[in-house]
């Protein structure tokens, strides 16, 4: 599984805090950014979770 983040992002920083394993906020901190090129199987559920409960659905998944 991939993710992407798009430019609606309004950096509240929600899925940093859900999946840091996935997300992360950059020091500009004007969209949150993806740092792994696959979502590992351990950290899906929580990658996930971060893309439902992202307030503006910026968040993308492919399998
Ligand atoms: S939860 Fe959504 S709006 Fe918030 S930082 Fe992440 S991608 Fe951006």
């Amino acid at each position: 599984m991939k993710a992407t983040v798009d430019d609606s992002c309004i950096a509240c920083g929600l899925c940093v805090d859900v999946c840091p394993e996935v997300f992360k906020m950059p020091d500009s901190a004007e969209i949150a950014e993806v740092i792994v090129d696959e979502v590992p199987e351990a950290d899906q559920g929580t990658c996930r979770e971060a893309a439902d409960g992202c307030p503006v659905e910026a968040i993308h998944l492919t399998d």
